[in-house]
């Protein structure tokens, strides 16, 4: 081969190998898209992250299945005729205080069961509530609805560090009983509860309170479906509980009238 023509052939296997139109174009525009698609959204960069921990999630833990029916030994009544409160998921700063307010007026007691985290947070309210003597029930240490589900250890370990929470805000209070977060019960939690001195406490009379329905309907519901022995579960937190307070000026009257309002037993 001559020079000249070695120079060509040299100059077109470069052309070929890096300039090659096609294939140098295609990734350019590969790159270029996301840019461009990505433009709206503050940065390319972080987007490809999410990607790359998708694939390797964290293993879930194995629940055990929930049974069919709720397990046996459930407390669902005061155990006396006179009908008992249940105030779930506080304390609450805005409205714990504004059903103490009411009890306190009406002279009666109810139960409440707190959510751990919040004792912790808030444990001036615990020490009140105990104070105006109303009576304790652990609901669990972050309102996990899955609790019962969850290996034995957990669900002690869970249960016992509620306890503690409640018991630094209110040292000699007893803390008799146990509620379930939303009811989902396993016979394997009421062994661990019962282990620890602690009663499980379901309820009669849900007004689904939760679920924000005006007053008058909280009332009605709980007026049609209350009578002697009831447990009436309602919430003092989680949400805004400004229907449950207005409604709890008209029941507890109307329910210390009806049946007298008493502690559990
Ligand atoms: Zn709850």
């Amino acid at each position: 081969m001559r020079p000249r023509t070695l120079l060509a052939f040299v100059l077109g296997l470069v052309l070929l190998v890096t300039g090659c139109g096609g294939p140098g174009k295609t990734p350019q525009r590969v790159t270029a898209q996301p840019s461009v698609s990505a433009a709206p959204t503050p940065t390319p960069s972080p987007k490809p992250q999410p990607s790359r921990t998708t694939p390797k999630p964290k293993p879930k833990p194995t629940l055990r299945p929930l049974p069919k029916k709720l397990p046996t030994g459930l407390h669902r009544r005061s155990g006396s005729p006179g009908v008992a409160l249940t105030f779930d998921d506080g304390p609450d700063p805005r409205y714990t205080p504004q059903i103490l307010a009411q009890l306190r007026a009406a002279h009666v007691t109810a139960t409440f069961c707190l959510v751990g985290k919040q004792a912790k947070r808030y444990p001036h309210l615990v020490a009140q509530i105990v104070r105006e003597g109303h009576q304790l029930c652990n609901h669990s240490w972050r309102h996990d609805v899955d609790l019962g589900r969850r290996p034995a250890a957990e669900i002690r370990a869970d249960l016992e560090r509620t306890n503690r929470a409640i018991r630094a805000a209110a040292p000699d209070a007893p803390i008799t009983w146990f509620r379930q977060p939303g009811g989902r019960w396993t016979a394997e939690e009421l062994t661990v509860a019962r282990q620890l001195g602690l009663r499980p406490l379901h309820w009669s009379v849900d007004p689904q309170d939760w679920d924000h329905p005006p007053a008058k309907k909280i009332i009605a519901r709980v007026e049609s479906a209350a009578h002697h022995g009831s447990v009436v579960l309602m919430h003092d937190a989680g949400g805004d509980r400004t229907q449950t307070m207005a409604a709890c000026r008209r029941l507890i009257p109307d329910l210390k009238r009806r049946y007298g309002i008493v502690r559990l037993r």
